[in-house]
């Protein structure tokens, strides 16, 4: 086996035994292999070896990678910070948008196409920077994606902070899922876990995990 295969497959590994330490069926939980950086000759790869969800931060690589590999059955999820003005465009390639933060990204995103999914970030920290909305304003964020035409809801992505451990900051955003169940019955998903917290974040529910190095290996820049 490659180097890749090996790390994919002591991941899913890793997942399966966390899925079923947590009781529940590890086919619950989706790993999308973020591949920011990677060529796209390692994506190929990994459809090779049955990945189909891959996950891109930034809008012009990912734009450029989908339009290379459009010969390959893709889910491309968007987990970065996005630009209302490149919204649309990323409308066009993604499957999923995991880091809907304000309002006026929901505005930018209404269309009248067919929905994209989407996931309401969530910022664990108290620097605005990190992206994400503060757990205060993320009901009012949630009736306006409910609202807005183009965008189906999925449920919340947060990134743990930096520092602390991250199990009880995935037990917070379980229970702000299950406020958010409250007023959106069918957005309870959780984007959440990745390379080095995913074990932690299936114990808490996570049916999205965003993996990357421990899949890919080293980024060839700086991620
Ligand atoms: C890069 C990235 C990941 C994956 O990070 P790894 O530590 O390489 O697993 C997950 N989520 C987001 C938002 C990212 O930007």
């Amino acid at each position: 086996m490659s180097d890749l295969a090996d790390r994919l497959a002591s991941v899913q590994g890793s997942i399966a035994d966390a899925a079923r330490d947590a009781g529940r069926n590890p086919h619950e939980v989706t790993t999308v292999v973020v591949t920011k950086f990677q060529p796209v000759s390692l994506i190929r790869e990994l459809v090779r070896l049955g990945v189909h969800d891959i996950g891109e931060n930034r809008h012009q690589e990912a734009q450029q990678k989908a339009a290379q590999l459009a010969d390959l059955d893709l889910r491309w999820h968007f987990v970065g910070q996005l630009q209302g003005k490149k919204a649309r465009q990323v409308r066009a390639y993604a499957t999923a948008i995991h880091s809907i933060d304000r309002a006026s990204l929901v505005d930018a995103l209404r269309s009248d196409e067919a929905s994209v999914d989407c996931f309401v970030q969530v910022n664990l920290t108290d620097d605005p920077k990190r992206g994400g909305v503060q757990p205060d304003d993320l009901d009012p964020l949630v009736e306006h994606v409910l609202a807005t035409p183009g965008l189906r809801l999925r449920g919340l992505m947060a990134v743990a902070p930096l520092g602390e451990p991250p199990r009880p900051a995935f037990a917070r955003v379980r229970l702000l899922s299950e406020r958010v169940q409250r007023i959106a019955p069918d957005a309870g998903d959780l984007s959440m876990g990745m390379s080095h917290d995913f074990r932690d974040a299936v114990l808490e529910g996570a049916t999205h995990l965003r993996i990357g190095t421990a899949i890919t290996g080293n980024r060839p820049e700086a991620g």
